[in-house]
């Protein structure tokens, strides 16, 4: 009998190991029409026998599509950076699918209350989008979504007809395409026959940065909210095209974890978000454990994860009358691993991540008319929170910005936000119709942007998932205004027309200016020094007749003297108009280099601008994001192409031709600092951000001096075991909102208006400030939290603590930054910084910048 268990349970473990067919996977009690293609049929492979490749996966959700048009619907949703088709299958059954438009908009007008009333719910079918895999190489929900594809493709049956008619899926298969191709590869080159279980072995160790990222390497799970990137920009507009009651999202944990659903810790939902969304999560929640009972899995809920930053997918749709519902399986990462709990096998990790699609679907069936009732009221309540809060609209825009502000108005319409026209009565100078929009309160997306302009300084808890602030107009450094009087409005504003760029006085034979306040400024500069042209920068301030007016030119402004340059006045004159149009900017045609107050445009305060050469070091240590940030930063907004360099390649090759090198958050052990500091003695500029700032210093590239924060408890005091994990993760920073005040005549300053400028902080990097008095251009004062939370001892630290510090070693500088200016690349506010950094670093006099003795 003995034998016969075991012989019996190795043949159990096989069976869930090798997963020889869908039988492991699918219930048995259901037929499947023959006509639909198994994943085999198309993949090659059985699901779990080998990690599916990101085109295979395509291919199948098209076979489906073909196989079965009564019930499924294939929407190609955009394209990835690398080109990969975001696909969406809308599943329904045949009946609502003859009616498919139809049905979104009555489904749509749920979010509309001037229209919800006359909504009739009764047979209404409620909309989930089911959604996988944001990060690549958490891989089982885009391998379990082939099944749930195939079962809602094939099952039939009573029970499946219901669901299907009650229930319109919008199914993603993989929400990072990119990622997932790159994890695939990685986990499926390192494959043995015999299954290798040791976590030590290559399998379950990426090399970096591995498959969770996009393109740039960007978290998108951390992307719903900013939309910077290409793959959230798409997946937004079908998102609000369908308003779902319900979205998914399938992740993966560590391996010696078990199954989390959602909801997660309650004391960390976001207020913004309504209490009855965590009463349906929780609903919903019973499905999931009793799906996972029967299969005998292990879970746990309220714990870990939170609802709190909107720009994550389970958390995005709380704030819009949805919910948002995050599952995370232990990852097998590879084909199967040894963990606490035994042996975690991939096909295991799939079948969780299936069974909890279908526990999701059955819910929504059954919670159907709660949930869209709860949709509709939801939105029939912005009216009311809207009377009950003081700020009635915001007002936003910078007249000096104009591509900063179009970018945050793209970003609010991408939300279905309305925003309007400032109304003919303004009167306010700070901001001017041509470049300002004003956003009433009193709209459907009221909570959205409140999430959106909220400053938060009130918190329950004290640890986070993720940040703990991100008010847009601060991260933008928007000039920004709240209207707390009932708000008269412009024009609704329907499509933003970006202001385009002209040459003011048309051709000159004398020299061109260029403010450089503009976010694509560097951008227009880097081409002309790619093009040859001598530029200048002005270290001083200085007012001259321009089209009959006098006007002001701020520090940094950029010079271009015709008389200068290789090329004739003609030739000129074409390059620098289209670099105008190109980049939207307002050039001035100048036609003497006599002011009438500051420096003549022959004076030395104007200096020559050497054209940077940059290498961003890259590899193992390095945090991806942060170096992500960067290359994103250059790449695609200013068409700057960097070296990524390797410590390796670093450490044996000729450093000469770079006069930038740029090193973000991380570790960096492999990296030879003699070469690094030779080279910056030699004249480079070398940029540090967070925590390369500490190994700079420790290395002896830099002497910057660092404050410590005072530890939260003594000796003394009596704790519990399990005070423990409050109490020190409390002393992180998870990131919150600074405002540090500016020396707007320093280089690295250029481009700023606002005294105060909000810097991004997520690490414990306290600088000192520099003892020369000219080397500290950004520092906190006393009050320096705008927004998010951190603990006291954090805050002393960062209380009259430097933000940057200039350094010079031999004839180079090295730029401290301690916070990270590119955050997630939504924080343009920072992005001035370090676009100085990158070309006026050079400009920063010896002297200004000289290391204390
Ligand atoms: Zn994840």
């Amino acid at each position: 009998m003995r034998k016969f268990l075991f012989a019996l349970c190795l043949l159990l473990i096989a069976n869930c190991f090798n997963a020889q067919d869908l039988k492991y996977y699918l219930p048995d009690s259901v037929t499947y029409n023959p006509s639909i293609p198994k994943p085999k049929d198309i993949i090659y492979h059985e699901v779990g026998e080998w990690h599916i490749t990101h085109d295979r996966l395509v291919n199948y959700m098209k076979a489906i599509a073909a196989a079965a048009p009564d019930r499924v619907k294939l929407e190609t949703m955009g394209l990835t950076y690398e080109g990969r088709p975001q696909v969406l299958l809308i599943i329904t059954s045949p009946k609502n699918q003859q009616r498919l438009e139809e049905i979104r908009q009555q489904h749509v007008k749920l979010t509309d209350p001037s229209q919800s009333s006359s909504a009739n719910i009764d047979n209404m079918p409620i909309v989930v989008w089911i959604g996988h895999s944001i990060h690549g190489n958490e891989s089982s929900g885009a391998n379990g979504s082939l099944l749930t594809a195939y079962y809602l493709a094939a099952a039939q049956g009573k029970q499946m007809d219901d669901l299907l008619d009650n229930v319109v899926v919008l199914f993603d298969p993989s929400f990072n395409p990119d990622g997932l191709q790159r994890f695939s590869t990685w986990a499926n080159q390192h494959k043995s026959k015999n299954l290798v279980s040791d976590p030590n072995s290559r399998e379950f160790n990426e090399v970096w940065p591995g498959g969770r990222f996009n393109h740039y390497w960007f978290d998108l799970n951390r992307d719903w909210l900013p939309a910077v990137h290409v793959e959230s920009q798409n997946r937004l507009a079908w998102f609000h095209k369908w308003k779902p009651n319900i979205l998914t999202d399938h992740h993966e944990q560590g391996s010696n974890a078990t199954f989390f659903f959602q909801p997660g810790v309650p004391s960390r939902v976001n207020p913004l978000t309504p209490e009855k969304n965590q009463e349906l999560t929780g609903k919903l929640g019973k499905f999931h454990a009793a799906f996972l009972d029967r299969i005998g899995s292990m879970y746990f809920t309220k714990e870990n994860y939170d609802d709190f930053y909107y720009g994550k997918g389970s958390t995005y749709p709380d704030v819009q009358g949805c919910i948002g519902i995050l599952f995370e399986q232990a990852s097998s990462r590879g084909h199967l691993q040894q963990t606490n709990n035994g042996l975690l096998s991939f096909p295991f990790t799939i079948r969780n991540q299936f069974v909890t699609a279908l526990s999701t679907l059955e819910g929504a069936k059954a919670l159907r008319k709660e949930f869209l009732e709860y949709q509709r009221d939801f939105f029939k309540q912005s009216s009311n929170r809207a009377g009950a809060f003081a700020t009635k609209a915001y007002v936003f825009g910078d007249k000096n910005d104009k591509a900063k502000t179009f970018e945050f108005a793209t970003m609010l319409k991408r939300h279905q936000i309305q925003i309007n026209e400032l109304p003919d009565s303004w009167s306010d100078k700070d901001f001017d119709k041509n470049s300002a929009f004003i956003v009433s309160l009193d709209q459907p997306q009221h909570s959205l942007i409140r999430g959106i302009f909220d400053k938060t300084l009130d918190y329950k808890d004290s640890l986070f998932y993720d940040i703990t602030a991100w008010t847009m107009p601060l991260a933008f450094g928007l000039p920004y205004k709240e209207i707390t009087t009932a708000a008269s409005l412009g024009a609704k504003v329907e499509s933003l027309n970006f202001p385009k760029g002209e040459v003011v006085g048309g051709k000159s034979n004398y020299a061109y200016l260029l403010e450089w306040d503009e976010l694509h400024a560097p951008a227009a500069v880097n081409e002309m020094l790619t093009a040859g042209l001598v530029i200048k920068v002005a270290t001083n301030t200085f007012e001259m007749q321009v089209a009959g007016a006098n006007k002001k030119f701020d520090y940094g402004t950029i010079l271009i003297p015709v008389g200068q340059q290789k090329d004739n006045t003609e030739t000129l004159a074409i390059k620098i108009s289209a670099l105008a149009e190109k980049y939207r900017l307002k050039v001035y045609a100048i036609t003497t280099g006599n002011v009438n107050t500051g420096s003549d445009l022959g004076s030395n305060k104007f200096i020559v601008v050497t054209k940077p050469s940059v290498a961003m070091i890259v590899g193992p240590g390095v945090n991806p994001t942060d170096a992500g940030e960067v290359w994103h930063m250059l790449d695609q907004r200013m068409n700057i192409p960097a070296t990524h360099l390797e410590s390796s390649v670093f450490n044996r090759v000729d450093l000469n031709k770079y006069n930038t090198l740029i090193m973000v958050g991380g570790s960096y052990p492999d990296l030879n600092k003699d070469k690094l500091k030779t080279w910056v003695q030699a004249g480079g500029v070398l940029i540090l951000t967070e925590e390369a700032v500490s190994w700079a210093a420790q290395n002896g590239i830099s002497d910057v001096k660092f404050k410590r924060a005072k530890a939260p408890v003594d000796s003394t005091q009596k704790l519990t075991y399990t005070d423990r994990e409050q109490i020190d993760g409390a002393q992180q920073i998870f990131g919150a909102i600074f405002g540090a005040d500016a020396d707007l005549a320093h280089p690295l300053t250029y481009g700023y208006n606002q005294k105060t400028i909000s810097l991004f902080k997520a690490n414990r990097v306290f600088m000192e400030k520099s003892k020369n008095p000219y080397a500290t251009p950004f520092y906190y004062g006393s009050k320096p939290l705008q927004s998010g939370w951190v603990s006291r001892e954090n805050l002393d630290a960062i209380k009259n603590s430097a933000a940057v510090v200039v350094n010079t070693v031999g004839n180079g500088r090295v730029i401290n930054i301690a916070d990270n200016p590119n955050f997630r690349a939504f924080w343009l506010g920072g992005s001035k910084l370090f676009m100085n950094a990158i070309f006026f670093g050079r400009v920063i006099d010896a002297a200004s910048a000289r290391t204390e003795e």
